[in-house]
């Protein structure tokens, strides 16, 4: 099994200070990755920095050389989340353009799998909007450049990334070709992602919003991947699936309220992993989002990549979450979804 994974020191000099969204994420992943001796498992794939051009399938001229503008002018705050230093827009480059180097290896076969270990996350940004730490949306970039440089008629987007990619779902609201399905904690950040949104025009039904109340763990969301992720993906016969992986899910994770473990992390990407390997040989690509506690996202990413290789174990230093909240019922939610969706 040959995985790929994108990293660069590029991604380090997207300086934001005391940001839960800092430099020291991707080094506590290298660093873990490092020390377990899993880094000797991949394969080093290298990014370069996206184009105008490549940007631009996701987000307008006119905001590309705003984000431009504000580096070259030494940085600052977008919003009150998201902040910008000098380099910033150059590692957002390699950021998007990471995300595409990996879809490229997997579909050129370099790789049977990829993850790209990315700062700054995408999926809040919009086509004219920075937010939620957000610059460019990495995925959806990725997403649209595979549409259309390898024609491919359909792609899986899957995030289990705790907030709504609200930036995601809106790049692909209308596009028939991408089904965009989104576990979240609700009501959160960003404020969308309710079971109503479910696409537009041609492309109603190829949005599938899974809303999930606050303490949601392991157990909820393998019974919302079994119930509904694996159904809808079955039925739209992806070419080619993508990840928002954001592990700001775990329980040990001070932006959010769900309970979903490293064990838990690990079960759901093997069930992706099962959905590649049935419906699209295998091409899957990750894209990392979120995950603000360094013990649990580095560990988190560890399990992943020993899920994408065929690892037998995975270590989970963490365990279960202690006991903070009665577990939330939603099987009446996942009735609903499956009626809207027409999922038997
Ligand atoms: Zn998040």
């Amino acid at each position: 099994m040959k995985v790929g994974f994108v990293y660069d020191p590029i991604y380090l000099k997207h300086n934001t200070g005391q940001h839960p969204e800092n430099a020291r994420r991707l080094e506590a992943i290298i660093s873990h990755l490092e020390r377990t001796g899993l880094k000797q498992q991949l394969i080093p794939i290298k990014p370069c920095a996206a184009s105008t051009e490549e940007l631009s399938l996701v987000h307008n001229e006119h905001y590309i050389s705003h984000i431009r503008d504000v580096a070259q002018k030494g940085g600052g705050w977008l919003d009150a989340d998201t902040v910008m230093s000098s380099n910033s827009y150059e590692a957002a480059l390699y950021a998007a353009g990471g995300v595409i180097r990996a879809a490229e290896a997997v579909m050129n076969g370099e790789v049977d799998s990829a993850f790209a270990l990315v700062r700054p996350p995408g999926h809040h940004a919009t086509c004219e909007q920075a937010m939620g730490f957000c610059l460019f949306n990495n995925l959806a970039i990725a997403t649209k450049y595979a549409l259309t440089n390898y024609k491919l008629e359909r792609i899986l987007i899957v995030d289990f990334d705790v907030h709504h990619g609200n930036g995601t779902q809106a790049a692909f609201y209308d596009n028939p070709r991408v089904l965009y399905i989104s576990t979240h904690q609700y009501p959160f950040y960003p404020g969308t992602g309710s079971i109503k949104e479910t696409g537009s025009g041609a492309a109603e039904g190829s949005t599938i919003n899974i809303p999930l109340p606050a303490g949601s763990g392991d157990t909820e969301y393998l019974e919302v991947f079994e119930q509904i992720i694996v159904p809808a993906a079955i039925r739209f016969k992806p070419r080619l699936i993508l990840v928002s992986a954001g592990y700001d899910t775990h329980w040990a994770d001070e932006l959010a309220l769900m309970q979903v473990s490293v064990t838990g992390f690990a079960q759901m990407v093997k069930i992706i992993k099962g959905l590649a390997d049935e419906l699209c040989n295998g091409r899957l690509v990750f894209s990392l989002e979120g995950g603000y506690n360094l013990t649990a996202l580095a560990a988190s990413i560890k399990a992943t990549f020993d899920m994408l290789l065929g690892n037998a174990t995975i270590e989970d230093p963490l365990g279960q979450s202690p006991p903070r909240f009665e577990a939330p019922s939603i099987a009446s939610l996942i009735k609903k979804i499956k009626e809207i969706h027409n999922l038997s």
